[in-house]
């Protein structure tokens, strides 16, 4: 009988051991995870805390919780997002014909119709309504009838 309990309580150590190395293993991966996911420490301690004092549901848990994206993939959205922003913008098209302009074209390719002007300073496009040059900071349009832009 003693043989028997002395495996016993080898094989009850080994399991402990194993369950043991596995949380902290939880706990490893879960750091490295979430730093790669947000920035935010409170979240960052939450995590480990969650993963840390609920062995195995913890973990389930954090995997569901878990921000989706990570750092890296969040910000590659957002420069695809920016970059088709940028294309969106940048789409114009002439008020007089309709054809297809860029926001730098100072004539319609198509009608010809004047879109902007150029800075009689340092030469750059300029768009009409602009007072100033935000290139030169030259005041090349003179506006008729100035409008108050007094601050309140
Ligand atoms: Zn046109
Ligand atoms: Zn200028």
């Amino acid at each position: 009988m003693e043989s028997i309990g002395r495996v016993l309580t080898y094989g009850i150590a080994l399991l402990g051991a194993f369950a043991a190395s596995l949380w902290l293993a939880s706990i490893v991966w879960c750091y490295h995870d979430i730093r790669a996911r947000t920035l935010d420490i409170y979240v960052r301690l939450f995590a480990l805390l969650l993963v840390t004092l609920l062995p195995l549901l913890g973990v389930a848990l954090y995997m569901v919780l878990r921000p989706r994206e990570t750092l890296d993939e969040a910000y590659e959205r957002s420069l695809g997002e920016e970059a088709l922003l940028r294309e969106i913008e940048q789409a114009e098209y002439c008020p007089t014909c309709g054809h297809r302009s860029h926001n730098d074209y100072l004539l319609c390719p198509n009608c010809q119709t004047q879109l902007r002007t150029t800075c009689p300073k340092c030469d750059r496009v300029n768009e009409f309504h602009w007072p100033v040059c935000p290139y030169c900071g030259n005041r090349h349009h003179a506006p008729s009838g100035e409008i108050d832009v007094h601050e309140h």
